[in-house]
């Protein structure tokens, strides 16, 4: 129904992808749940080939996922035909990713670059201008429109390719390692124009990385491990009034997230601490539960 708005924008439930590769099967999503609020700015950190990517590129409706529920706005990606899913591409969606080089394209001049997509969703002149002009603005670059990628620095062109994925101001704004090649500082910078763009469209962000300096920008930071999500980090006050140094313990609370099914992930240390192998006891105790290793059987396999 348009004109509802959700209270989720994003909800993926016991989500599968398998790339089948010959004979060859690699889970790279397993019953991985995730819910994004409407006009939320998260991130999602987690080690390289945890699935970041697959589950973005699915969100994004460039990879279609194996088994699972997977709805955007008020649209069920696996029940999307692949020509509509065309269109949601188009329409819906923003993003922006890691190589420069992906995002904007070399012989066009920054404004050039964001008129684009503009010129094929069939937008008049005068209302191209005006958007375009409103982005450049927007983050930042408006004496830079007249110049070409290469005469821009990482960070700029970074941020003229977030300009490139709001012009048509899609209510959806992905970004895959949008700092992975850039300096801390200038991943700052560029992190302060998702923000930005977060406030001042509404619109939901969805920002993919392994640098985990990412948690003092964003509301929510969720883990994935192992294709599935693990672990949730909330933002419990303004860090602007905290100290740098205490940012990262003072300001999160974490979260151990429990699926659908009531799975759970143990963190790493902590099943290396207990030398928890594949069987355990768990006991409720008051209002909690407790959690006792059991040591395997001789013979038995690991
Ligand atoms: P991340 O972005 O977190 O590094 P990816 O989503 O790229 O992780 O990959 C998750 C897993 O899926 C990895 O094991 C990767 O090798 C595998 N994978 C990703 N894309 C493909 C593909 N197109 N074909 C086969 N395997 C893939
Ligand atoms: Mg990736």
């Amino acid at each position: 129904m348009k004109g509802t708005q959700n209270k989720y924008y994003i909800v993926c439930e016991d989500l599968f992808k398998i790339y089948k590769i010959a004979e060859l099967e690699v889970v790279a999503l397993r019953g991985l749940d995730l819910k994004v609020e409407t006009g939320e700015l998260m991130a999602i950190v987690g080690a390289s080939g945890s699935g970041k990517s697959t589950l973005l590129n699915i969100l994004g409706g460039l990879d279609v996922p194996s088994a699972g529920q997977v709805v955007v706005g008020n649209r069920d990606l696996l029940k999307t035909s692949s020509r509509d899913l065309v269109d949601y591409r188009r329409q819906d969606v923003g993003f922006v990713w890691q190589q420069t080089s992906r995002n904007v394209i070399s012989y066009l001049t920054a404004y050039q670059n964001v008129e684009l997509p503009l010129i094929l969703l069939g937008w008049s002149i005068r209302k191209r201008r005006r958007r375009v002009e409103e982005m450049m603005e927007a983050v930042g670059l408006t004496s830079r429109s007249n110049h070409f990628p290469d005469r821009l620095s990482g960070g700029e062109q970074q941020r003229v390719a977030i300009a490139v994925a709001m012009a048509h101001n899609p209510p959806l704004l992905l970004a895959d390692e949008p700092t992975g090649e850039l300096d801390s500082q200038t991943s700052e910078t560029v992190l302060d124009v998702f923000r930005s763009v977060n406030d001042v469209y509404g619109v939901t962000v969805v920002i993919v990385t392994h640098d985990i300096r990412i948690m003092s920008k964003v509301n929510r930071v969720v883990t994935i491990r192992d294709g599935r999500t693990s672990q949730e980090t909330v933002r419990k006050v303004q860090t602007e009034f905290v100290k740098p140094e205490a940012r990262i313990e003072k300001t999160h609370d974490e979260f151990i997230v429990v699926d659908g099914a009531g799975r759970l992930q143990i963190p790493r240390d902590l099943v290396e601490k207990l030398k928890l192998g594949r069987r355990a006891v768990v006991l409720m105790e008051d209002d909690h539960l407790v959690v006792w290793p059991v040591e395997s059987q001789e013979g038995e396999e690991k």
